[in-house]
């Protein structure tokens, strides 16, 4: 069981009661522009007052601080507490917050998940190096590294499953801001006909990359859960074998019979897992599912709000890909003006995509969305496979293509295709989208830096060329070398 299932056991009943009210309200806050206003203003009409009444909202809002001049403290507090930092607050904003008893109550459940998903990671890092397969976890390795160093804040807080099975092909949602642009719903995995060619599939994963990694999936990733009516059948099926309850994140919010389904599934007694997590995508699907739940119900289900006029920014891959050279990162805070920084991807997993039914592998993993990669992953390898005795061949093959430990004698030794190389006075620079990395030191690198980004040598070239036209130490080098390529600053896509 993860720390973050015991997220509610450190709150009384009461204070449940009350957190569900409040997390309810901030949903409805996020969808219904009409009451946000009317709420900074201070005046509540008496219909929008009936209308959470009905959706079992009756918290005094007196003890939330809503009025638009108080927007900065909240938002100071909220920021604060998420990171469980409220401590470090300065008076003011402490002041302000000790004001509003419902405010320090839902500041102190943001502390408590925020401290509990960090420890979910800290655990998940740990049993990921248990991994049996040396040049997959490796490789993961290389791919983590990257996605922080391209990503900056959001690379940190990326899980990275190692799989993705998908039991669509498209997807019927077609959301406005998907950063993975599927095309429609063209078919979906006949389990009744294929489950036995998908569990055999499954324990091949088992058995080459150990239970823990092939556990540690996504049952969805281009495609939408609902879209195959055996979806849940797989989660059993899935957990059956592996022992993994695997997360659902839907946005087919309009069939509330199978959300109650989903819900069932993850209700373990005592025990209810976070999941399923619902994308919202209009107010009107907001009051649906708010009419069909009481706030109880979804206390520990996030309602992620995805309706156009929502804040928070969208990663502009995808359906709204709009590129901009270099440091991409920076340029959108500046010329956006959004003052937030950008997500760059949506992308999470960092190894196989597998479809379960066009039967293709797909290497991959989250990068800063681009003109090349507009989905906000790299892709390494595409392969199709013929049957479930065909899927390890193809599944090894690719291991052994794309999966070294160090970079391969004849192949081309390049920067990552977002860093930009800056030569500085005492060694270079790499520019990421949202990072500078410096290496320096002349009598270290000597002109390393600028040969890699030529990007027309081998490895066997490039360790000639420094080796005896610039007199660099051997040993040194190559141990230079393999950082650089264990950092994932390398181009693996080959
Ligand atoms: S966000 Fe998910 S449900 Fe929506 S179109 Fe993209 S893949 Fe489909």
């Amino acid at each position: 069981m993860s720390n973050y299932q015991n997220v509610f056991s450190e709150f009384t009943q009461a204070e449940l009661k009350l957190l569900a009210q409040i997390k309810r309200f901030f949903e409805r806050m996020q969808c219904d522009v009409e009451l946000a206003n009317a709420i900074n203003q201070d005046t509540v009409p008496t219909e929008q007052m009936a209308r959470l009444k009905e959706i079992g909202v009756t918290l005094d809002l007196s003890e939330l601080p809503l009025a638009l001049g108080d927007q900065k403290n909240l938002m100071l507090y909220l920021l604060a507490a998420s990171r469980d930092l409220e401590a470090k607050l300065d008076s003011e904003v402490q002041q302000f917050a000790a004001k509003y008893p419902l405010l320090k109550l839902w500041g102190r459940y943001l502390a408590v998940l925020y401290r509990k998903r960090f420890d979910d990671r800290n655990n998940q890092g740990q049993e990921q190096a248990e991994a049996l397969n040396a040049p997959f976890d490796a490789w993961r390795k290389r791919r983590i590294a990257a996605a922080k160093s391209e990503l900056g804040f959001f690379g940190t807080q990326i899980d990275h499953p190692a799989f993705a099975y998908e039991l669509s092909e498209g997807c019927s949602m077609g959301c406005w801001f998907c950063s993975f642009a599927p095309p429609k719903l063209s078919s979906v995995f006949d389990y009744n006909a294929g489950r036995d060619e998908a569990l055999r599939i499954l324990t091949h994963c088992i058995n080459i990359f150990g239970k823990k990694t092939a556990g540690s999936a996504l049952p969805y990733y281009r495609t939408e859960p609902h879209d195959n009516p055996h979806y849940i059948d797989f989660l059993r099926d899935f957990e059956k074998l592996s022992g993994e309850v695997l997360c659902t994140s839907t946005a087919a919010c309009g069939d509330i019979a199978w959300l109650r389904e989903l819900m069932e599934y993850y209700r373990r007694g005592a025990v209810r897992y976070h999941w399923p997590r619902l994308s919202i995508l209009s107010a009107e699907m907001m009051d649906k599912v708010h009419s069909a739940f009481t706030p109880d119900e979804l206390l520990h289900i996030e309602l992620l709000v995805q309706v156009k006029n929502h804040f928070r920014p969208k990663v502009t891959g995808g359906r709204i890909l709009a590129e901009h050279a270099g440091l991409r990162g920076k340029e959108d805070i500046d010329k956006n003006n959004i003052g937030m920084i950008p997500q760059g991807s949506i992308a999470c997993v960092s190894g196989f995509n597998i479809n379960l039914v066009s039967r293709t592998v797909m290497l991959f993993s989250p990068c800063y969305v681009s003109g090349k990669w507009p989905f906000g992953f790299r892709v390494f390898a595409v392969e199709k496979y013929k049957d479930s005795e065909h899927f390890p061949i193809v599944i090894n093959e690719i291991i052994e293509r794309c999966m070294p430990l160090s970079p391969p004698k004849e192949r081309l030794v390049k920067f990552r295709d977002d860093i930009v190389f800056r030569p500085t006075e005492d060694g270079f620079d790499l520019a990421t989208p949202n990072q500078l990395h410096h290496f320096k030191g002349k009598a270290k690198y000597g002109p390393l830096g600028e040969l890699i980004s030529e990007g027309v040598y081998t490895y066997e070239e490039l360790m000639g060329t420094l080796i005896q036209k610039h007199r660099l130490n051997p040993i040194i080098l190559r141990t230079v070398v393999q950082q650089l390529f264990d950092e994932g600053v390398f181009c693996e896509v080959w």
